[in-house]
C-alpha cells in the first residue's frame, strides 16, 4: 500500500510535536523513522494508527483518505512496546485476538481463527509455544507472539514502535535479521520506530531522520551517513555512532 502524507502538524498542550510533515511510503517499502527521543516519531505512527488525530493535514493510503475511515476499517497491524500481549491467554489466543474483534461479516469462524493462528506460528517458528502464556515467555519470544498478533489481520500497513527497544542487544540481532525476513515474505508496507542508527540503517530500505517534529533528512543509508542534508543530522550522526 502506498502511504501519502502531507502537511500533518500536531500540538499538544503549548508544544508543536509535529510541525508540517510531508512524506511519501513506497508499496511494500520497510521505511524507518529515526530520531533522538521526543522528536515526535511515536505520534507520527499513532497518527497513522489511528490512535491519535492530527490537527491538520492529509493522510492517504492506496489514494484513499485514510482520517475518514474508521480505525478498523485500516486494518492496521502494530506492535507498540507498550501494548503488551494478554497475559491470561495463550500464544494462539493473543495471534487470533485480532480477528475475533473484527466486524461481524469480517470475522472468521472459531475453527478459521485457530488455523490461522497455527499457520502464522509455524511461520515465525513459534509454534512449540502455542500453549504456553505470555508469563512463560522470554522477551524476543513474547515479541514474535505480539508481531503474529498484528500479522494476524493481514494488516494493509504494519507499523512498529521500538519494536525491540526492551531487549539486550544479541536479541535485538537476531530479531532483526527475522524481521527483515518477514517482510520479504509478506510484502507489507512496514514503518517502524527506533533511535538506534544501526538498527534503521541495517533494517530498513529508506530511513526518515526526524528531529523537533520535522523531516530532516529522508534517504537510504549510505546517503544519510555520507552527506547529513542538515547540522541536525550531521550531529545526531555523530552523537550516536
Ligand atoms: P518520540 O517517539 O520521537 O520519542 P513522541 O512522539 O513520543 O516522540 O513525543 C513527541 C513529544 O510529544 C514529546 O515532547 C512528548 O512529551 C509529547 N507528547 C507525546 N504524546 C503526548 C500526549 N499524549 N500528551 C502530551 N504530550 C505528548
Amino acid at each position: 500500500m502506498s502511504i501519502e502524507i502531507a502537511g500533518l502538524t500536531k500540538r499538544f498542550d503549548r508544544t508543536d510535536v509535529l510541525r508540517g510533515i510531508d512524506l511519501s511510503v513506497e508499496p511494500g517499502e520497510l521505511l524507518a523513522l529515526l530520531g533522538p527521543s521526543g522528536s515526535g516519531k511515536t505520534t507520527l505512527l499513532k497518527i497513522i494508527a489511528g490512535l491519535e488525530w492530527p490537527d491538520a493535514g492529509q493522510l492517504r493510503v492506496e489514494g484513499q483518505d485514510w482520517l475518514a475511515l474508521a480505525a478498523r476499517d485500516r486494518r492496521i497491524g502494530f506492535v507498540f512496546q507498550h501494548y503488551a500481549l494478554f497475559p491470561h491467554m495463550t500464544v494462539r489466543d493473543n495471534i487470533g485476538f485480532g480477528l475475533s474483534v473484527l466486524p461481524r461479516g469480517q470475522r472468521p469462524t472459531r475453527a478459521q481463527i485457530a488455523a490461522r493462528a497455527d499457520e502464522l506460528m509455524a511461520f515465525l517458528q513459534i509454534d512449540h509455544l502455542a500453549d504456553r502464556f505470555p508469563g512463560q515467555l522470554s522477551g524476543g519470544q513474547r515479541q514474535r507472539v505480539a508481531l503474529g498478533r498484528a500479522l494476524a489481520i493481514k494488516p494493509r500497513v504494519l507499523l512498529l514502535d521500538e519494536p525491540f527497544g526492551a531487549l539486550d542487544a544479541a536479541i535485538r540481532r537476531d530479531l532483526r535479521r527475522w524481521l527483515r525476513g518477514v517482510h520479504e515474505a509478506t510484502g507489507s508496507t512496514t514503518i517502524f520506530v527506533t533511535h538506534d542508527q544501526e538498527e534503521a540503517f541495517e533494517l530498513a530500505d529508506r530511513v526518515v531522520v526526524m528531529g523537533e517534529g520535522r523531516i530532516e533528512q529522508i534517504g537510504h543509508a549510505d546517503a544519510i551517513h555520507d552527506a547529513p542534508a542538515t547540522p541536525f543530522v550531521a550531529r545526531f550522526m555523530g552523537a550516536t555512532v
